[in-house]
């Protein structure tokens, strides 16, 4: 049986030795919800370095919503380019500054439920900004997370939705707040998603390694 307690300290080490995900890395130089809503929604379907990179440029622009109503859809597509899915996320950062300030005051919301009102924000990311701009608690699934938890054997799931309800009734609250950075950081460094590197991995006599070829 998964040692969930163990698993997470490993990963933990891992990252602290690699550089940390994009949106943490923007919490950690920012302190700012709006940047961190930013950055994750930009990151959906994207490489690490690629929104890293994007949110550079684009934040050298725009600090706060107000700015994102002075650019034109064009602009907005030109800054976020390399970025997957740019033409619907640049429609998401231009609806963005009105839905926030006709349903929220301005002020990013700190509930799931009100933060999925958001263009372009699903479940995903709305528990991403909970964990990492306002701290709170929250079960943040994406596919390092809803990977690596079943080839553990921690959880059998298929999909990432079955996987977060699963791991709201079975994962300790405690690790609520860390343990996403962590398994994107041991899912982009070690337990990659074609070939993970299992002779290498710190975990190894914890991972039942379901679905892997051995
Ligand atoms: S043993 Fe292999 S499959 Fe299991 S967590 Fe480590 S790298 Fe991933």
């Amino acid at each position: 049986m998964t040692n969930i307690d163990k698993v997470i300290l490993q990963m933990m080490q891992v990252m602290l030795q690699n550089k940390l995900p994009a949106i943490d890395r923007i919490e950690e130089e920012s302190h700012d919800p709006f940047k961190v809503l930013v950055g994750t929604l930009l990151s959906a379907r994207t490489k690490d370095e690629t929104t890293d990179a994007v949110c550079r440029r684009l934040f050298k622009r725009v600090s706060s919503y107000h700015d994102l109503k002075h650019l034109s859809l064009i602009e907005l597509e030109e800054l976020i380019k390399p970025i997957g899915f740019y033409h619907t996320k640049a429609r998401h950062l231009q609806r963005l500054p009105h839905v926030l300030e006709e349903r929220f005051a301005g002020i990013i919301p700190r509930t799931i439920e009100e933060l999925i009102l958001l263009p372009g924000v699903g479940r995903k990311t709305a528990n991403l900004v909970l964990v990492i701009a306002f701290k709170i608690p929250a079960v943040c699934v994406d596919t390092h997370v809803h990977r690596i938890m079943n080839r553990l054997g921690y959880v059998s799931t298929k999909t990432s939705l079955e996987t977060e309800m699963a791991l709201r009734g079975k994962l300790p609250v405690k690790h609520w707040l860390v343990f996403n950075s962590c398994f994107v950081s041991y899912g982009q460094h070690v337990c990659l998603p074609r070939n993970p590197r299992c002779n290498e991995c710190r975990i190894f006599s914890e991972c039942e390694r379901v679905g892997v070829n051995r």
